[in-house]
């Protein structure tokens, strides 16, 4: 968009030479005003990178917090091959972490991953 409106104000410029009219004065301010949306295009442009940037960052923090919600907060329930007590607990993320039966307080190997 910016070089086509260069081009067009090339062109303007390059009548204007040959005339003076009150026409080709409309047409320059019509390139003018053109090179200043154009600014004002390409401005947006960059703040909407900004934007998506931070969006972004946002989404990915936000992955990062679902991940440590969901592993922290998911409750796994367990059997307690000892005394038979079936107990809840935070599921692990390495399954083989040891849980404490919170009856017999023995060690259980978390089978369920
Ligand atoms: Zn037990």
């Amino acid at each position: 968009m910016k070089e086509k409106i260069s081009y067009m104000k090339g062109l303007i410029e390059g009548l204007k030479s040959e005339s003076d009219s009150k026409e080709m004065k409309i047409l320059i301010a019509i390139g003018e005003i053109l090179s200043e949306i154009a600014d004002s295009l390409q401005e947006i442009k960059e703040k909407l990178n900004t934007m998506n940037d931070y969006i972004e960052e946002i989404d990915r923090d936000l992955g990062e917090l679902e991940e440590y919600v969901y592993s922290e907060g998911t409750q796994t329930t367990i059997e307690c091959p000892y005394c038979g007590e079936i107990f809840s607990c935070e599921k692990r993320e390495n399954g083989d972490e040891e849980i404490f039966c919170p009856v017999c307080h023995r060690a259980i190997i978390n089978l369920e991953s």
